[in-house]
């Protein structure tokens, strides 16, 4: 099979109430380095009240308090059918607010709890102090192993169980600012508060999120075809270990 017989179907979850900063930066990035291959890509944007069919990739991206109430509700009444996606293989990415929703609760400093999916082990509490700026992760699943993007959250993330951490914080707050912690995976479920938007600047994750959805649509590891990221890369070492 060769990348121009392959397609991929990304699912935009709320794009409309949660596209903080530009986070649908990482679906045009998606589609883009599926394009440039001769990889067909269906998205599919999901509103409040649509239906959420099977894809191979879902994508959720971040917003305010006001926002993530919005969707919480909607988004827990899809709970079972994103678990079952989940256990097939399905690959998700959600950026901070989205992120938060992928764990059991969030609880902003004020008003009432949100109820998560609970796609993975953790939960989140919304503390005092905004966190702002810069960051870069050191992962040890990526190569080059760094992620960089920024940050703009009060919540305090904390992972549970066989949630493991995206990567070390070497520069930024992370996940709570206390245990040197940035982000989340559980099987193909990603979370992290890196803004960006997060892909555009870090293509390896890109492709890796790529070869992970064709690997649930298809059954067998597809490895994608080198592109020169040589533009990407320099924006990305622009950025790896400065605050400002
Ligand atoms: N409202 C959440 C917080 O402040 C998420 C913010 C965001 O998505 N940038 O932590």
């Amino acid at each position: 099979m060769t990348e121009k017989d392959l397609k991929i179907s990304i699912a935009h979850l709320y794009p409309k109430l949660l596209n903080l900063y530009g986070d649908m930066g990482n679906i045009i990035t998606l589609t883009k380095r599926c394009q440039w291959r001769g990889i067909s890509v269906e998205i599919d944007n999901i509103g409040l009240g649509d239906d959420i069919k099977e894809h191979d990739l879902y994508f959720i991206g971040g917003g305010q308090d006001k926002q993530q109430q919005e969707v919480a509700e909607e988004l827990f009444s899809h709970k079972d059918f994103l678990h079952s996606e989940r256990d097939k293989g399905a690959v998700f990415l959600g950026i901070c607010g989205g992120y938060q929703l992928f764990g059991h609760y969030y609880q902003p400093f004020e008003g009432d709890k949100l109820k998560g999916i609970s796609l993975m082990d953790a939960y989140t509490v919304a503390g005092k102090k905004r966190f702002i700026g810069n960051v870069t992760i050191e992962t040890d699943f990526l190569n080059p192993k760094t992620l960089v993007g920024f940050e703009n959250h009060s919540g305090l993330t904390y992972l549970e169980n066989d949630t493991k951490p995206l990567g070390k914080t070497v520069v930024g707050n992370g996940n709570n600012s206390s245990d040197g912690f940035e982000g989340a995976r559980y099987k193909n479920v990603f979370g992290t508060y890196l803004h960006g938007s997060l892909l555009p600047k870090n293509p390896h994750f890109a492709d890796l999120l790529i070869e992970l959805a064709l690997e649930k649509r298809y059954g067998e590891k597809i490895k994608l075809e080198k592109l020169n990221d040589e533009f990407e890369y320099n924006a990305h070492k622009s950025v790896t270990g400065k605050a400002y």
